[in-house]
């Protein structure tokens, strides 16, 4: 094994890589951008707390990367050479390295939509992000939410719990559609209803208007909606150094890794946001920008180093908006449909200990009848059963197989 391991990035992957890697006695040295290594999983709570520290996001202090034994550079890498296994910094650092961990994360997608420029729109990705929404977020404004996913939807939770009048806006029917399917969706349309926030679906937003600073939105039907701040959430896209622009080969532009975390550039490895991951169902790759993923690779690094491989992740996706909590564990329809597996829908009921019948949903494989997800929702002990879901996908079992777990199949292909 080489001994000089860079790690680029220091966000939730990069972070827990740090740590492994060490643990494995490398010798280390991590270059972020960032002067604080913090997750961004958090970051919406956040802006619902009105909290302005970084203190509880971050996940390694200086003095505790001092003490892993880990040389920190606060800097940002503008080009990686691999021939010659070096990467330039913004201050004019030059770091050579045997091995390389690309942790670098992703970066807001947006669509092309006129007016992004003016005053008063914002994205939600970062710490600085939430530090400029946060200043913004004042009670009785009018607040437009473009792409309703779990960002979206996290946003949504915050700002109205800030006092805000919040309009959400999809260009998919429902909201988190891309995370959970329509019957999730659904219930989850009903409680942003009840909480007197609009939704508006299937609606393409065409540009933002303002005299130097957002006024409204105009969607593609001609609608126009009055707007104070807007903030773009139509999700990301990995984000990845200059000099490596080959390594775009995954899914959505991730860059592609294999079973052992590695590149097609030899001892490249990466993790997280920037790259695409092994579906456990599958074996295909997928992109899931997750931190709960980037996280669980970074674990794997010093094992996947030693040539040992992983067989995949099952996606595990948990959120909580106005009061709903959801949960989506394996493949949803989105990717079965991305990855050419033909799926099917069955609604299910068990009693929830406390809460009572609880309905929810699993998707199987047609034909062969394995379970490939389950996704469910409510106000409390969502994820009652879901190592249990965890171990029917992961064993590869039927649809029939959960009756024996106290679970009825209510009607299927709903
Ligand atoms: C509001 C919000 C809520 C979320 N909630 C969840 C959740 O509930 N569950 C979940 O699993 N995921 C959640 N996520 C997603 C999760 O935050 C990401 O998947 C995770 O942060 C990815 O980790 P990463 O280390 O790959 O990248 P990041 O955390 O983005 O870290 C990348 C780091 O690399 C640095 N960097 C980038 N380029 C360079 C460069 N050229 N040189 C030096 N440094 C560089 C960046 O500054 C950053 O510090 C959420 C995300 C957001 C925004």
């Amino acid at each position: 094994m080489k001994s000089e391991v860079l790690v680029v990035g220091g966000g939730v992957g990069g972070g827990t890589a740090v740590t492994s890697l060490r643990k494995a006695n490398l010798n280390v040295t991590l270059i972020s951008v960032d002067s604080f290594i913090y997750s961004k999983m958090t970051l919406s709570y956040a802006l619902k707390n009105n909290v302005t520290s970084i203190d509880p996001y971050v996940i390694l202090t200086h003095d505790q990367l001092k003490h892993l034994g880990v040389r920190f550079i606060n800097d940002e890498v503008v080009f990686i050479d691999p021939s010659n296994r070096v990467a330039v910094t913004r201050g004019n650092g030059m770091f050579e390295y045997d091995v390389l961990v690309l942790a670098t994360g992703s970066k807001v997608s947006t669509p092309k939509i006129e007016g992004l420029e003016l005053s008063g729109v914002y994205t939600f990705i970062s710490f600085s992000d939430m530090i400029k929404l946060n200043s913004a977020a004042i009670p009785g404004k009018r607040a437009v939410i473009v792409g309703a996913g779990m960002i979206g939807l996290l946003i949504a939770d915050s700002l109205y719990s800030r006092g805000l009048n919040i309009t959400l806006i999809d260009i998919l029917p429902y909201p988190l559609m891309t995370a959970v399917e329509e019957f999730i969706s659904k219930i989850m349309l009903n409680r942003i209803k009840a909480k007197g926030i609009k939704f508006i679906g299937n609606a393409a937003v065409e540009r933002i208007e303002g005299n130097g600073k957002v006024e409204r939105v105009i969607l593609a039907s001609g609608e126009k909606i009055p707007a104070d701040i807007i903030i773009v959430s139509t999700g990301v896209t990995a984000n990845i150094p200059s000099g490596l622009e080959r390594l775009r080969d995954g899914p959505g532009g991730s860059i592609l890794t294999n079973e052992f975390l590695r590149t097609s550039i030899p001892d490249i490895y990466a993790i997280g946001d920037c790259a695409s991951s092994i579906d456990y169902i599958t074996g295909k790759p997928v992109y899931r920008p997750l931190g709960i993923l980037a996280s669980y690779e970074a674990k794997l690094l010093p094992l996947t180093m030693m040539n040992m491989s992983y067989k995949g992740f099952i996606a595990y996706q948990v959120g909580e908006a106005l009061g709903y909590y959801f949960i989506r564990l394996g493949l949803n329809g989105f990717e079965s449909k991305r990855l050419g597996l033909n799926y099917s829908k069955a609604i299910i009921e068990y009693k929830i200990p406390g809460v009572g019948a609880h309905r929810s949903l699993v998707l199987y494989e047609k034909g062969s009848s394995r379970i490939i997800g389950w996704q469910s929702i409510g106000s409390a002990m969502v994820s009652y059963k879901s190592k249990i879901f965890e171990n029917l996908i992961r064993d590869g079992c039927k649809l029939e197989d959960i009756q024996e777990k106290n679970i009825r199949i209510i009607s299927e292909e709903p």
